[in-house]
């Protein structure tokens, strides 16, 4: 069929109207299992249940797959990376064995992470014995206690005491040392927005998972991985649709998963796996006159995790700065650690992203993002005008800033936007724009969605644990099993 209808105005020539594209065309009118949203833990999961033998439709509202990871490109060549700053060496093994050998062969080391505050001036290799020489050596810390402590971080796990906070794990074994707290909470708290506040084994878990063995980035770009990805998929049988918005999770009055309702049109499967966001997953897309009164009120309670502010600067072809800047920089002019101050829109902490040609292999272009933890509040009400300008404003402060590190940064700049929480929840549909899903409590909420409505499960970025990268993917590895468990229940045996 032609994709343009002639329409006849009276009076008037006939004008050539284009047809809405149907982003589903030829898309079955039944599945196993719908994946809606194709961030990491949704991605995953479809690959997962597709290898399983299921027939599997990938829904995804936005032009491009990945989420949170995903990429854009801007005239004159420049690709930008969203989310690609670091991750823990787990991502190896896990793409390694839900992905490919060739997706893990890609993932390397990032060695050069700096803090520059001004309580310290620290490079490291961000792994266990660069931070134990620096504790040791610069901090005076007891060997002793910086072992007791890594020992402590790393055998944490979901089931030990949620009371403890991550202050009074500090406070036990640091007492009064606020710098020690900076060099090792400031990463984790620019990394997912978790404060002094949250459960230990938040900390304790992320940090340990970084801590094993340093910083890791995928080489090729969030562009190179998710088009990996999606070759992947497809030798798997799933099948993948952008621009399709689901609206609904139709749920039987006996509360099982019948079908979705997707740009208009009814797909019958028999469960769901949603990676949107967990309070959108259950209160808008499902209802929450499908689940108890109480998990409501469990769910409507969850926090969510703050969002970011970025801005983007690409610097003219061949035009660079030294490798000495390093690859990660933790830069604050906050006398001390304060994590109201990290969130405020008068900006005094960023996290620097320094990309190097070898980011993508063969190409000559030097990139930099600059990373802060943001309130969506400070900027959903702004005007049109007063948004445009506070944007603006984001971006010379973060030059003046860099000017420090990179000093004719201004002179070699090609490109230059900022994005903020207003610029995520567009593209990844999260409430508020929360770049790190919920806080603690969303993963529990997360796990008991299945007993509350057969056929229903979300993985996503929740509970701090299971986001950022890593956590997606290893997230969306759990519950493809519960979904094929679900899906073949093991016969009984007499
Ligand atoms: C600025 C920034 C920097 C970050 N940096 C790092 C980092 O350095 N290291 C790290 O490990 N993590 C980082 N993260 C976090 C990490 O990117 C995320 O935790 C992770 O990618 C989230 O994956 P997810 O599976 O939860 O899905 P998401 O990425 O949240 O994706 C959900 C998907 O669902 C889609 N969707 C939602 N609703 C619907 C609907 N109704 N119909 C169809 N589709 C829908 C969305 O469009 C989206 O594609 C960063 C995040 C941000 C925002």
């Amino acid at each position: 069929m032609s994709s343009h209808s002639l329409i006849q105005f009276p009076f008037a020539d006939p004008v050539l109207v284009p047809m809405p594209k149907d982003f589903l065309k030829d898309a079955r009118d039944e599945y196993d299992v719908v994946v809606i949203g194709s961030g990491l833990g949704g991605l995953t999961s479809a690959n997962l249940l597709a290898r399983q033998g299921y027939s599997v439709l990938l829904l995804e509202h936005h032009y491009q797959l990945g989420g949170m990871a995903t990429w854009f490109k801007r005239s004159g060549g420049h690709i930008f990376d969203i989310s690609l700053h670091g991750f823990p060496m787990g991502m190896i093994k896990s793409c390694r064995k839900y992905w490919t050998q060739e997706i893990a062969d890609s993932i390397v080391q990032l060695k050069g992470i700096r803090f520059e505050n001004p309580q310290f001036s620290v490079r490291t290799t961000f792994d266990r014995g660069d931070f134990t020489r620096i504790l040791t050596n610069k901090f005076g810390v007891a060997p002793e206690t910086i072992n007791a402590f890594f020992d402590r971080a790393r055998s944490m796990n979901f089931y030990d005491d949620q009371a403890l906070t991550t202050r009074q794990l500090f406070e036990e074994f640091f007492p009064g040392r606020d710098d020690v707290v900076r060099l090792l909470m400031e990463p984790i708290t620019y990394a997912n927005g978790s404060t002094l506040e949250d459960p230990a084994i938040t900390y304790g878990i992320v940090f340990s998972n970084f801590m094993h063995k340093g910083v890791y980035t995928f080489e090729g770009g969030t562009d190179a991985l998710v088009t990996k990805m999606k070759e992947e998929l497809i030798r798997n049988g799933v099948n993948v649709r952008i621009r399709t918005l689901v609206e609904k999770i139709e749920v039987s009055p006996d509360r099982q998963v019948q079908a979705v309702v997707v740009n208009g049109r009814r797909i019958k499967c028999r469960a769901v796996m949603s990676n949107a966001n967990l309070k959108t997953t259950i209160l808008k897309l499902a209802g929450e006159e499908h689940f108890d009164k109480s998990y409501v009120e469990s769910a409507s309670a969850v926090r969510l995790n703050s969002s970011s502010c970025q801005v983007y600067m690409a610097l003219k072809p061949g035009e660079g700065f030294s490798e000495d800047v390093g690859d990660l920089l933790f830069h604050s002019e906050h006398s001390g650690f304060d994590i109201d101050a990290m969130l405020s829109r008068n900006v005094s902490s960023r996290t620097f992203s320094f990309y190097y040609p070898r980011t993508r292999p063969g190409s000559n272009r030097w990139m930099i993002v600059s990373s802060t933890n943001a309130n969506y509040k400070d900027w959903a009400d702004l005007s049109d005008e007063d948004y445009l300008a506070a944007k603006r404003d984001l971006e010379e402060t973060t030059l003046d800033c860099l000017e420090q590190y990179v000093p004719d940064v201004r002179a070699k700049l090609d490109h230059i936007e900022a994005a903020t929480p207003r610029t995520f929840e567009h593209y990844t549909r999260h409430i508020a724009g929360s770049s790190f899903g919920t806080k603690f409590e969303g993963l529990q909420v997360s796990k008991d969605l299945p007993q509350q409505v057969g056929g229903l499960f979300h993985a996503g970025s929740v509970g701090i644990i299971m986001s950022g990268w890593l956590g997606a993917v290893n997230y969306g590895v759990i519950v493809s099993n519960d979904v094929d468990k679900y899906l073949t229940p093991a016969t009984a045996t007499v």
